[in-house]
């Protein structure tokens, strides 16, 4: 028969900056999750699992317009219903929503983690992704600089528990409203009479937002900026004596810190306390975790006026810098391997998988249907310590020949097959 000319198809591809984890991946981020979850398990602190598409509205109001979040890197578009959705580029926002729209702040101060897919149309680089994942933390409702204190030694003990050594603590506070109102004008006017060395991203943002330059990463900018006023200068009584209570505490938890001036991070609603734990070896992208209070967030989303601090892990970094540490990939390994060939075997093979299975063992059946010895390579090959040898002979009497393969054999041992039962006993 003529071969019909089949159409050449484009290979399918995942879209640029969305990663799939393979499997030599997810190992090492599920060991990620089950210790974030230990730790916040320990802190009280309850998951919170939110829609990843909100009303666009939620995060142009929440982030504020004149960001890089929301000016240029939301996924958004309109639904069948005409409405504006965006894939959330972010956990905060949908937090504060979920907590006004259910109610949670009148059950008293909150304290939330989440982690999940966050979504940035950004130029993709190593540890910069369009799909990303973050593990963020949330207290909602708590004012006192402890707070502040409680919740980045969460993020730095997780960091230090996962094995991550050369972090760096960087703190600012970005005092009151009233504080950055003042300092705003401070350095707009110094900013206007350097207008021409600005670069165009900046210049757009010289009256919708100059604080936001400070956020630049046009390196011309930040060399500029070295000699700009800085917020610290513009503190009320009130902000510096927070700021340093904050410190006070964080010196009594021996976590180091180095203090900087020029951080303001990515995102408008923060005030007072702003972080991020970043590492030397990740390059550019050296921000493993960024967080900050937010005391006028959950106001501006129209809840009531409640304090609230939080912060944010990026996966990708997270993962980069363990594998940098540790390059070896984590492999499944099965404790029990069933080897089986013939018409009773295998459904015989199911059975006793499943028995041990239901009694708690880790056990890979091959499906093959191959050759014994090809079978029994790949019992060496996956690692387990006992292989577990089924042909039609031994299921026609329920029995199956148990084999050690991590001792060396003497050369006449010979394995007895061995009922099932017994087998069970063994194996429970
Ligand atoms: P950056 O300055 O690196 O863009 P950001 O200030 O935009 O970070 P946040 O919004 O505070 O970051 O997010 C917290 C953390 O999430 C970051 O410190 C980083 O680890 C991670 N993160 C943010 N954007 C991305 C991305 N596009 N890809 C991978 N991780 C990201
Ligand atoms: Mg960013």
């Amino acid at each position: 028969m003529p071969q019909a000319n089949k159409p050449s198809l484009e290979k399918l591809q995942a879209l640029r900056g969305m990663a799939d984890l393979l499997p030599s991946q997810t190992s090492l981020w599920q060991q990620i999750e089950v210790k974030a979850r230990e730790h916040f398990h320990r802190s009280v602190i309850s998951e919170l699992r939110t829609p990843l598409l909100e009303q666009t509205q939620l995060f142009s109001r929440g982030i504020g317009e004149a960001t890089d979040v929301v000016g240029k890197e939301m996924y958004s578009f309109l639904d069948k219903g005409d409405r504006s959705c965006t894939l959330r580029p972010e956990g905060t926002a949908s937090v504060v929503r979920a907590s006004i729209q259910h109610g949670l702040l009148k059950q008293g101060p909150q304290r939330f983690w989440y982690s999940g897919p966050m979504f940035r149309y950004e130029r993709p680089q190593a540890g910069r992704q369009r799909q990303f994942h973050q593990i963020g933390l949330e207290y909602l409702g708590f004012n006192n600089p402890c707070s502040d204190i409680e919740v980045i030694s969460i993020a730095w003990d997780l960091l230090e528990d996962l094995g991550l050594t050369d972090l760096t603590l960087e703190l600012n506070s970005l005092g009151s409203n009233e504080d950055r109102v003042t300092y705003r004008e401070a350095l707009l006017s110094w900013l206007e009479e350097r207008k021409n060395d600005l670069d165009p991203d900046s210049l757009n943002r010289l009256y919708t937002n100059p604080l936001r330059i400070l956020d630049s990463k046009v390196k011309s900018t930040q060399t500029l900026l070295r000699e700009a006023p800085t917020l610290s200068e513009y503190l009320s009584a009130d902000s510096i004596n927070r700021f340093e209570r904050v410190k006070t505490g964080l010196e009594a938890l021996e976590i180091p810190y180095t203090l900087n001036p020029r951080l303001v991070r990515g995102l408008d609603y923060y005030s007072h306390t702003a972080f991020e734990i970043t590492s030397s070896q990740l390059g550019s992208q050296s921000t493993v975790c960024g967080g900050g209070r937010y005391d006028k967030l959950i106001e501006q989303l129209g809840g009531p006026s409640t304090p609230a601090i939080g912060w944010a892990i990026g996966m990708e970094r997270l993962a980069l810098l363990l594998t940098q540490n540790n390059p070896v990939p984590n492999k499944s390994i099965p404790e029990i391997y069933i080897v089986n060939r013939g018409v009773t075997a295998e459904p015989f093979a199911i059975v006793v998988g499943r028995l041990l299975r239901q009694s708690n063992h880790k056990v890979e059946l091959d499906l093959s249907g191959s050759a014994f010895s090809k079978q029994l390579k790949r019992a060496d090959r996956s690692g387990a310590r006992w292989a577990l040898l089924i042909g039609d002979n031994e299921a026609e009497e329920e029995k199956v020949i148990l084999k050690d393969l991590k001792t060396i054999p003497s050369k006449d041992s010979q394995e007895e097959p061995i009922k099932l039962e017994i087998l069970m006993r063994q194996f429970n």
